[in-house]
């Protein structure tokens, strides 16, 4: 069966070491790159962390009902996931494994049900965030506001995903989330 992993977390949460982590460790896994119109940041790579689009590019494959679900994560910010990412990872033979925002998630649980396992990623607090977030230096201090404004939201839609997971010792939480995604494989 093909099936998609998904997994949201608040921005800072330590979403992107854990998927790295899974993606490590279940060689069965593909990390579904996704379309954003935000500006790239030093350390990422055209076509491997995302799909770098203008916004006049994003918003034409809006019309070409090219994505699966997109949302304006922030504003003037897009994020998708284009269809044929999905297509080409299940081409592989490989499982789908998508880091998107807590709506983008609960969107794609809702449209793909029992093939799809939704994991949300909790801070310990919003405070750990705001350090996390602080230490990676990449956001000016507006940026940052705007996505602990965002994260309290996001955590108050936890109970719609299959799996909680709290990210407070992230070993723990590696170990965690890689048995129950293992399991679900396996199902
Ligand atoms: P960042 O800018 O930190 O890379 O990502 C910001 C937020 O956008 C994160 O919560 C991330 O999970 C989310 N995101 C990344 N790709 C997608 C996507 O394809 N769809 C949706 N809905 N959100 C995404």
């Amino acid at each position: 069966m093909n099936k998609i992993i998904v997994i949201s977390a608040p921005s800072g949460a330590g979403k992107t070491t854990i998927v790295h982590y899974l993606i490590d460790q279940i060689p069965d896994l593909e990390f579904s790159i996704s379309a954003t119109s935000r500006q790239r940041r030093e350390n990422e790579k055209e076509a491997k962390d995302y799909y770098f689009f203008t916004t006049n590019e994003f918003k034409a494959k809006i019309n070409e009902k090219a994505f699966l679900e997109w949302e304006e994560v922030y504003k003037n910010q897009f994020y998708g996931t284009l269809k044929l990412e999905i297509d080409r990872i299940w081409g592989n033979n490989k499982i789908a494994i998508v880091d998107v925002d807590v709506i983008g998630g609960i969107n794609i649980k809702d449209f793909y049900l029992d093939k799809c396992l939704s994991v949300f990623i909790m801070p310990p607090s919003v405070e750990t965030l705001k350090k996390r977030l602080m230490k990676r230096n990449s956001e000016s201090e507006k940026s940052i506001q705007i996505r602990l404004d965002k994260a309290q939201e996001e955590i108050s839609r936890n109970q719609d995903f299959d799996a909680i997971i709290i990210n407070e010792n992230l070993e723990l939480a590696c170990r965690q989330i890689k048995d129950i995604v293992t399991k679900f494989i396996s199902k």
